[in-house]
This record gives structure tokens, C-alpha cells and sequence, in this order.
């Protein structure tokens, strides 16, 4: 299928680190929200075999995210190969301190770091990047001179002057999908297998939308046609001669009891106790909140007086549902964050819980009892799927601590 008769291969060096592009095609997939329960039941039911054949003659293996555990967060991590304090995208959201405004952290000048798209791109290789959501598009894209960047969701707009492609429709064969819809994800890893099996791509990276994952849990038929539905596109992928790997932007967990979400409204807590000079900020708020009504695992804290941060992370850790609560510097120590985008503190949830601003800017009943949510440290480990043995070279660190932003160096090894 793939005719290509010469792919640029050779190396590059990007944010520190070293890669030697492969003489073959590279597809790194990031199926958003894929908490490794997925794979383990799409695959025990029969519905992966091409991703278990992945994992028995390459690698399976299970690799720390960054945090908060969000989708830009990870996307911007993957993208430039290292953590949030590299990439400068420490959430889907954060409140800019020279305009005082709470802005979407997608537009590609908060991006800090060049992308290794841009760098394989000028290395010579056929850049694809599609993503489900066009929020993605934008900063994956960045210093993207020539390739293809274009999202599902925006399909029917494609143009060859801003996303170096005309009709992506055609490319697919049908028409866009619906936004809420696993199709969305199907839609884009299709239009991937399409560039590869047209030799129009050799370096893609495709990044999905994590509906699926809100709304059902693993063993659900919906999550199992869904995966299905990937794997067949993860064996056109292989059946054309790429080297797949396979990771996820965050995991993805059940955050309700009986029916009935369990939400700790942190600035409703913070101002009962230390009074009005508190604002939360719920950094997963993005433009698409119907599947998670903007509550998730982590949360950071402006203060009026940042003094008070130290108590207020204490009295943090006596309420229900609060796993971890750290001061600004602390936090971007502990989690690789960038200082100057956190408030004074931020706070991680629990496992169960979620943690929202205050009970009136929520909707739960939108919800319509079922809350699958992620951000927090226990949606921090993620699968990681290579279709080739570890690289010697990366072994040491494979089995001491793998980051899914490894994921195109361990594409790309520089000794393999
Ligand atoms: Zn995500």
C-alpha cells in the first residue's frame, strides 16, 4: 500500500532530546481519556487483535502522564516531548495575570516549546496531524510550515492555505461527524490511515476525543464497538508499513456514588472559612462541558492574600474528596508545572470525587447521573503500545519511570 519511494530519514535533536527518524512511516495515536481498563476489556472480548498483536511482538506497558491530567496539558506534552513546564500548558484553561481574565489555554502562543511536527517536517518528512476536536488543531500546528493539520470536527472546512489539505470529507468518504460522538475520533483516525495508505503522510500524529470514556465504562458495548473501531484503523496503519505507537492523553474515572456525583465545591469551602477573597479556577473547563460539566480532578486557587495559602491548603486536606492540596511553588516542583501559570495553590481530588468553584456555576443536572470525569494523579497512568520492541537504548527508563511524552522518542530512538 504504501509506495513512497524515499522517506527522509535522520536525526534531530528537539527540547533536549535526541531522535533519529525511522526509513519507514511513524503513526503515534493518543486515544484521549483511554484509561488502560479499555484496552484490557476491548482485548480480552475479542475486539483489539491487532493492538494485542502490538503487544506481544512490540511493547505493552503502562507510562505516567503529565498533570493535571487534562487533554492540552498532555497534548502540548506529547507533542514537544517533555512536561508542562517545558511546554507551558499547564491547563484547558487559566486565569492570565497581566489581563485578569480566565482564557482558553489553546491558541499557539501559550505554547512555549516547538513541536517535534514542526522539526520532522523540516527534517523532510510528510507531517498529518488530525485531531478529533478542532480546540487541539491550533497549537499542535504551531511553526507547522508545510503538512497537514485539520480536526474531524472542522472536516467541511479544510482548506489547502490553513490546514494543507482541500476536502477532507472526500479524503474519509464521508461527511463530518457529530462533536459529541465517538464517531468524531473514528472519523479522525480514518482520515490518518487515508494520507498514510496515499503516501501523502509519513510522520502523523492523531489525537481523539474522549466522549466514549465519559460516558461509558469499559465493559459497556458502546466503549467496545468503539475500540473496535480503532483497532481496525491500528491494522490499516501496521498493513501499510508504519510503526505505531499507541498512548492516552489521561485515563478516566466513575466519580459518582449511588447515581449522585461526589462534587466538592472548593470556593464555596474556601469562603465559608476565610471569607470572599477566594477565586477557583476549574482548569478542565473547556468550550465542550456537556459530558463532564467542567468538574474534574484538580483545581487551582487565587488569593487575595497570598499569605493565607499555606493555611488554606491545611484546611484544604480536612475536606472530603481532597487528595493532595500544594502551594504555588511546591506544586510546580512536585507536579512540572510552570509557576507563573498556577494560581496560589492548586487542589487534587481523590479518585471519586471531583472538585468544582461553587455550587451555582455548576450544572449537575445536565449530567444526568452518570460522571466520568479525569484530572486528577489517579487518571495520571495511561497505556503505552509500541508495535517494536522497547529500543534498547530506552530500556533503563522504561522500567523505572516511562512518560506517555516519550512517546515519539520511543518512535524515533536514536539506537534501535
Ligand atoms: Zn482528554
Amino acid at each position: 500500500m504504501n509506495d513512497s519511494p524515499q522517506i527522509a530519514s535522520g536525526p534531530f535533536r528537539l527540547n533536549g532530546r535526541d531522535y533519529q527518524l525511522p526509513a519507514c512511516p511513524v503513526v503515534a495515536v493518543c486515544i484521549d481519556g483511554c484509561a488502560d481498563e479499555y484496552l484490557s476489556s476491548a482485548i480480552a472480548h475479542g475486539h483489539m487483535p491487532r493492538l494485542q498483536q502490538m503487544a506481544a511482538s512490540g511493547f505493552r506497558g503502562m507510562a505516567r502522564g503529565a498533570m493535571p491530567s487534562f487533554t492540552n496539558v498532555n497534548n502540548a506534552a506529547i507533542a514537544c516531548g517533555g512536561p508542562p513546564s517545558l511546554t507551558g500548558i499547564s491547563g484547558n484553561f487559566f486565569l492570565d495575570p497581566d489581563s485578569g481574565e480566565e482564557v482558553m489555554m489553546n491558541s499557539p502562543e501559550y505554547l512555549r516549546a516547538p513541536t517535534v511536527f514542526a522539526a520532522a517536517s523540516h527534517a523532510g518528512r510528510k507531517v498529518a496531524v488530525v485531531t478529533a476536536k478542532d480546540k487541539l488543531r491550533k497549537f499542535l500546528s504551531k511553526d507547522l510550515e508545510a503538512g497537514i493539520c485539520f480536526s474531524s470536527e472542522k472536516a467541511n472546512e479544510t482548506s489547502m492555505e490553513e490546514n494543507g489539505i482541500e476536502d477532507a470529507e472526500a479524503l474519509v468518504g464521508r461527511s463530518t461527524p457529530e462533536v459529541y460522538s465517538g464517531d468524531l475520533s473514528l472519523f479522525a483516525m480514518e482520515a490518518g490511515a487515508a494520507l498514510l495508505e496515499r503516501g501523502e503522510a509519513d510522520f502523523l500524529y492523531l489525537t481523539l476525543s474522549d466522549y466514549v470514556q465519559h460516558k461509558h465504562t469499559p465493559d459497556e458495548p458502546e466503549a467496545l464497538e468503539f475500540y473496535a473501531g480503532i483497532d481496525a484503523v491500528i491494522g490499516r496503519c501496521l498493513d501499510a508499513g508504519a510503526r505505531v505507537g499507541v498512548t492516552a492523553d489521561h485515563g478516566m474515572n466513575g466519580k459518582t456514588t449511588a447515581g449522585k456525583p461526589n462534587v466538592l465545591f472548593v470556593e464555596d469551602e474556601l469562603r465559608a472559612a476565610f471569607g470572599a477573597g477566594v477565586r477557583v479556577i476549574c482548569t478542565i473547563t473547556d468550550p465542550y462541558v456537556v459530558h463532564h460539566g467542567a468538574l474534574g480532578g484538580f483545581v487551582v486557587v487565587h488569593l487575595e492574600d497570598p499569605s493565607l495559602a499555606e493555611a488554606i491548603c491545611r484546611h484544604c486536606l480536612t475536606l472530603p474528596g481532597v487528595a493532595e492540596a500544594l502551594p504555588r511553588e511546591a506544586a510546580a516542583a512536585k507536579l512540572e508545572l510552570p509557576a507563573d501559570r498556577l494560581g496560589d495553590l492548586v487542589v487534587l481530588s481523590t479518585r471519586n470525587w471531583v472538585l468544582g468553584r461553587s455550587a451555582e456555576h455548576h450544572d449537575l443536572a445536565m449530567l444526568g447521573g452518570v460522571l466520568r470525569s479525569h484530572g486528577s494523579r489517579y487518571e495520571e497512568i495511561v497505556p503505552l503500545i509500541l508495535s517494536e520492541p522497547m529500543p534498547q537504548s530506552q530500556l533503563e527508563n522504561a522500567w523505572s519511570d516511562l512518560r506517555s511524552f516519550d512517546l515519539f522518542p520511543l518512535l524515533c530512538p536514536v539506537s534501535s
